[in-house]
């Protein structure tokens, strides 16, 4: 079996141990290792951020913008091995690999193009100067300018690609050397793609380094000016914020975590068709493992019954299994552990929900006893205020549960007690009651996706996270923000105020 070698200090190397095995979750079939023990991280940082991000920041933004190009080229020539590494280790139709893999290039693309038109200079002026004196005689000007630290990308196991690129493709736009160390279950597909850019030699040595396991001082070696991006669940965000190096020596740390995501019907249901299309989409892309996933259906009263059989009857039809199966819709989950997961997450909800449709009754079109398959389900509650669990459990995989609202102000209140989430929808046709709703959102949402019949056919999706929009959540959602094109940027960069004349000031930006 191979194992997958670390990729620092310009060169790979081989962790010590047996290490963990990645499984076909279909099959149950082992297919690779890694290890990451024996790894020297404090080594493995000092390159980086001597080697690789030195040789970043000589760069100007537009010309790493064009490596940037460069990988996503790379990226592009290899998707028929990352399509067919993400059906052997994550189990997946090909409609769910495009999201992560189609996704990664998509998102490299869009901010190689965001940094060429970024102005050479290295300086990223922060608005205007303002007068310290009169007459302007001495004046404050903040700039943003690229950490010289290291930025570790710690990944889920659901995004092995898209996670990593739409962290790192920020980071190395910026001028920041990135560590990138993937969720182990699904650590190929990532190790792969780093693979392959590295030996076609785009980016300085030192600037895109891999880690796959769990290496002693992945944290330790960190020092107080460099970066953690993590996504993951909140229970893993809560033990690395209490880390020395984040609590007390001042690491920058961003956390996207789990979230129990809603969808809202408008009060006259008349985006039922609407939001009955898009709950079944979420339920079923990637097994319901998506951290925007609609978690909770919001719908008026009057709606309950009839919502509730549109969305069971569309379940109805979901076929699940093996994804080498071409007339599989729905593949796997990644894990068995994931599937143990799920169904316990099904069990507990189905102890005080109402059972609407029942996929623990779908056959599953797999031929090994072993696979990770889970079918839809869909529970219901005419009790949200009561039922506390439905608000507070996130299971990661094809569930959800419907509830009826009395008005909108309750509707919002009951968004509201997912305390934070990552993405809110909202279906209808009445533009003010769609406006409201959206501002009523917004503060308890870090995307609120708004939609009506003029925009059906070209609206990107509740759940995907586009490099255009802010990525991220409040509260339990980790408090984070990714995306949101050049706002991406501020997380890589120090933001600090120049006071000086304006001469000095002046001589900021010469020659840029
Ligand atoms: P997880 O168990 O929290 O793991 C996330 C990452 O953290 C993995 O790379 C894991 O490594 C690493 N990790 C765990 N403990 C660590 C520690 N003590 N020190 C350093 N690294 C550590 O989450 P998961 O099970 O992979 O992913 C599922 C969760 O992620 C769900 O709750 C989902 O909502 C959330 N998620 C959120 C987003 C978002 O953008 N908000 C996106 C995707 C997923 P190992 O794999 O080696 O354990």
């Amino acid at each position: 079996m191979k194992k997958l070698a670390n990729y620092v200090q310009g060169r790979w190397q081989e962790g010590t141990g047996e290490g963990a095995v990645l499984f076909d979750p279909v099959l149950g079939t082992a297919l690779a290792s890694v290890s990451a023990q024996g790894i020297d991280m404090a080594a493995a940082y000092d390159f980086a951020r001597e080697q690789g991000g030195a040789a970043l920041r000589k760069l100007s933004y537009a010309e790493r913008a064009d490596l940037l190009a460069q990988v996503a080229q790379v990226l592009q020539a290899n998707r028929d091995k990352y399509y067919d590494i993400s059906l052997q280790n994550s189990g997946t139709v090909k409609n769910d690999t495009a999201v992560d893999v189609d996704g990664s290039v998509y998102t490299l693309s869009y901010y190689a193009k965001l940094g060429s038109k970024l102005s050479d200079g290295q300086l990223h002026l922060d608005g205007e100067a303002d007068s310290l004196a009169k007459d302007k005689a001495f004046a404050s000007q903040h700039v943003q300018v690229p950490v010289r630290g290291v930025a570790l990308l710690i990944n889920a196991f659901n995004f092995p690609a898209w996670g990593l690129w739409e962290k790192a493709a920020p980071a190395l736009l910026s001028g920041v050397p990135v560590v990138a160390k993937p969720a182990t279950a699904t650590a190929w597909l990532t190790h792969e793609m780093v693979k392959d850019v590295v030996e076609a030699g785009i980016l300085p040595e030192g600037s895109l380094n891999i880690v796959c396991g769990r290496p002693d001082g992945l944290m330790d070696a960190l020092n107080g000016l460099d970066l953690v991006s993590f996504t993951g669940s909140a229970d893993t965000a809560a033990t690395l914020r209490q880390h020395p190096r984040i609590q007390h020596d001042g690491v920058r740390f961003n956390a996207e975590t789990d979230s129990v995501n809603c969808a809202l019907l408008d009060p006259e249901g008349s985006g039922a068709d609407l939001l009955v299309r898009e709950v079944v989409r979420e339920l079923t892309i990637k097994s319901g493992q998506k951290c925007t996933a609609i978690r909770r259906i919001l719908v008026p009263q009057a709606s309950y019954d009839a919502v509730s059989k549109a969305i069971a009857d569309k379940l109805q039809t979901i076929s699940v299994g093996d994804p080498r199966n071409e007339s599989v819709r729905m593949g796997s989950l990644v894990s068995a552990q994931q599937k143990k997961a799920v169904l316990e997450g099904i069990e507990l909800l189905a102890g005080h929900c109402d059972v609407i449709f029942d996929g623990r009754n779908t056959p599953i079109q797999a031929e090994s006893a072993d696979h990770a398959c889970v079918a839809p389900m869909l529970f219901g509650t005419r009790d949200p205020d009561g039922q506390a669990l439905v608000h507070e459990t996130e299971v990661f995989g094809p569930v959800a549960t419907i509830m009826p609202y009395r008005d909108p102000e309750h509707a919002y209140a009951l968004a509201r007690r997912g305390m934070g989430s990552l993405v809110a929808s909202v279906y209808g046709e009445d533009p003010v009651f769609l406006a409201q709703a959206a501002l009523n959102l917004a503060e308890s949402h870090g995307r609120v996706h708004v939609i009506n019949s003029e925009v059906a056919k070209v609206q990107t999706g509740h759940g995907n996270a586009m490099p255009q929009s802010n990525h991220g959540g409040p509260g339990r959602a980790g408090g984070g923000q990714e995306l949101g094109g050049l706002r991406a940027l501020a997380f890589y960069h120090r933001l600090a105020a120049i006071q000086a004349s304006p001469e000095v000031l002046a001589q900021l930006t010469a020659g840029s």
